[in-house]
């Protein structure tokens, strides 16, 4: 039973117990009370006829048969006994009288003593009888005046009477009084009862509706319903928690299906849905601030990272690798793994790197699932396939074709969550991919502005712009770097001869040789029209002249192709290292250009060191 009808129930109970208790116990004190009065009374009045009697026998004569008399009183309805006592003035004057007119018992001579009436009840429980003791007074007033007979003073006792009555017949009625009392109470104790429990009904029945609804709510669902029950307080109460939850479960599912269009998802109908919704809305809230992250980074590299931060701090994914096409060379380039920057593909076999369809994900432009079939794609790393992980390539499409390749490496355990997570980590991803597409489209734009156009090489821009970043990885690695000046010459005669086209083409090949003549780490720029400058990395100048030399001789030995003729030109160079020379970029590259032009002053064809002689008799150019 409900607790509240309990409680109700028990404190009906009680009051009205206590109620019949009180009574009772009120009916039979008052009824004991009335039973004395009325015996009192009774009692009183008998003995008074009984004098009455006695005195008018006496005045005729008859007192001689009394005790006849007094046998037949006592057989009146109500009374028991009757005995007549003589006091001691009484027995003095007339002498003793019947054996049973002497005094019995204490009460009798208290009485005759006292002149006063006695009234006891005795008999106990089971035959209880009620006993009165009236003293006859002498008096000369009244109709008969008692001492023209009695010689005795006025107002001494002449006897007493004794009267028994049964109060059981009382006592009974009573008792059936109480009885049909009592029953009353109950009775009308159970019809409130009754009344309570049908009032009450509803009431119980709607806070044990409310409180399951509750609990539903609680657990994130809003669309149980309360019955109306009554026309009062309580339907009405039912009424508005109706409409309440109508109103949340409409607004909720609103919001559940726009947060499900945001994540592209379709909204789950199992579970806690509002704190589903809470977790998406939130996961949502770090989408907005992530995209805002990333359109302030400066580089895309820094994107990648926060990508490669986010899997693993919100996803807590720790295995995948970052890939970013290289849609002209048509590679892939690894840039994260597992959380490291520019570290060496592991999860892919390096194929890849060199082809780009051999990457699934790029080949398809579409998702490549490959949690049930880890042999769908085939450039799944080996030694990944026998660690039992499998994996999940997202490709993330920029201007229509495949800009990069979220790849996630999957445990068993996160094999079991990733549906979960896959609509939020696909939402980062869409809003990563405008950003990463500017960004890269930037990064393009600027590499276009570092570049020579005609010949491919680096420009005068791209030094201005790193040369900085030169000097301090060449401090950090404590090593020296050469810079080498390079200009052909009388290379304005080609032009005068053959035409710019031939001289351009010139310059191309040149490009060329030089390219092959030095380190793919090592930097070869067209500083200015004809004027080249080479920057051998971790290279002193001693070593320095040594390539010089043969990129010389290269330059010397190559006939370069002018019309349908062939030619020979040759340049000179003039270098400088750093830090030995200079310890400033732009002065060591001041030095070189010193050289150079001595080796112009030389005779041309010539590799010339700086010295600082050199600098003291620049003045000569
Ligand atoms: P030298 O260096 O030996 O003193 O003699 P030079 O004739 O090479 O003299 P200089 O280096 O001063 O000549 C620069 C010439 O290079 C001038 C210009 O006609 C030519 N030149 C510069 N840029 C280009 C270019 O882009 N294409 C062509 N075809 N010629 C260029
Ligand atoms: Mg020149
Ligand atoms: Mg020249």
């Amino acid at each position: 039973m409900p607790k509240l009808q309990t409680k109700m129930m028990a404190a009906l109970v009680t009051v009205m117990l206590l109620l019949t208790l009180v009574i009772t116990l009120a009916s039979l004190l008052s009824l004991r009370e009335f039973s004395i009065r009325a015996a009192t009374e009774h009692t009183r009045t008998a003995a008074e006829i009984t004098l009455v009697a006695l005195t008018e026998s006496m005045v005729n004569g008859t007192i001689h048969t009394r005790d006849s008399f007094l046998q037949r009183i006592a057989h009146v309805e109500g009374l028991d006994s009757v005995r007549v006592i003589r006091g001691p003035l009484v027995e003095d004057q007339f002498g003793h009288g019947l054996l049973e007119e002497t005094p019995g018992d204490a009460i009798d001579h208290a009485v005759l003593i006292n002149g006063e009436a006695v009234y006891t009840l005795s008999g106990g429980y089971l035959s209880p009888y009620f006993r009165a003791t009236l003293p006859y007074i002498a008096s000369s007033q009244g109709e008969v005046n008692c001492l023209s007979c009695h010689a005795v003073p006025e107002n001494s006792v002449l006897g007493a009477v004794t009267l028994t009555a049964s109060i059981e017949p009382m006592r009974q009625a009573a008792l059936i009084t109480v009885f049909f009392l009592v029953l009353a109470v109950l009775a009308f104790a159970l019809l409130c009862l009754f009344f309570l429990k049908r009032l009450l009904n509803p009431l119980v029945l709607t806070a044990q509706e409310i409180q399951a609804a509750v609990d539903q709510a609680s657990a994130g669902h809003f669309d149980l319903r309360l019955q109306p029950r009554s026309q009062d307080e309580i339907g009405s109460i039912a009424e508005s928690f109706n409409r309440l939850t109508a109103g949340i479960n409409q607004k909720l599912s609103e919001i559940r299906s726009n947060v499900a269009h945001l994540v592209m998802t379709q909204p789950s109908q199992q579970g806690d849905l509002l704190a589903e919704t809470a977790q998406t809305v939130a996961g949502l809230v770090k989408v907005a601030k992530f995209k805002q992250a990333i359109e302030e980074d400066e580089h895309i590299s820094e994107v990648y990272q926060r990508i490669s931060d986010v899997l693993q701090e919100e996803f807590l994914l720790h295995t995948f690798s970052i890939y970013e096409v290289d849609a002209q060379q048509k590679r892939l380039i690894t840039v994260n793994v597992d959380g490291i920057a520019q570290a060496p593909t592991y999860w892919c076999s390096a194929d890849i790197n060199e082809h780009c369809r051999a990457c699934r994900a790029v080949r398809t432009g579409h998702r490549i699932d490959g949690i049930d079939h880890t042999s769908l794609c085939r450039s799944f790393a080996d030694e990944a396939r026998k660690e039992e992980s499998s994996y999940l390539c997202l490709p993330i499409l920029q201007a229509g074709g495949v800009g990069c390749v979220i790849q996630l490496v999957l445990s068993a355990e996160e094999q079991a969550r990733i549906p979960t997570q896959l609509p939020l980590i696909e939402a980062y991803l869409r809003e990563a991919a405008p950003v990463l597409q500017a960004k890269s489209l930037m990064a393009s734009l600027k590499e276009s502005t570092l570049n020579d156009a005609m010949t491919g090489l680096r420009n005068r821009r791209f030094l201005e712009e790193y040369s900085e970043s030169l000097m301090s990885q060449c401090k950090r690695r404590e090593s020296a770097m050469t810079l080498m000046m390079l200009d052909l010459d009388y290379f304005k005669t080609v032009n005068d001869t053959y035409g710019h086209d031939v001289g351009d083409h010139i310059l191309i090949d040149l490009a060329h040789i030089f390219l092959a003549q030095v380190r793919d780490s090592d930097l070869v720029i067209r500083y200015g029209g004809e004027e080249f400058l080479i920057i051998l990395l971790d290279t002193p100048a001693a070593a320095g002249e040594k390539v010089a030399e043969k990129i010389r001789l290269a330059v010397e030995e190559h006939q370069f192709k002018a019309g349908h003729q062939l030619i020979n030109k040759t340049l000179s160079i003039g270098l400088a290292d750093f830090p030995h020379d200079g310890q400033a970029f732009w002065q060591v590259l001041k030095f070189a250009d010193v050289a150079l032009y001595t080796a112009k002053d030389q005779g041309r064809n010539r590799v010339i060191r700086f010295t600082p002689e050199l600098w003291l008799s620049k003045e000569k150019y």
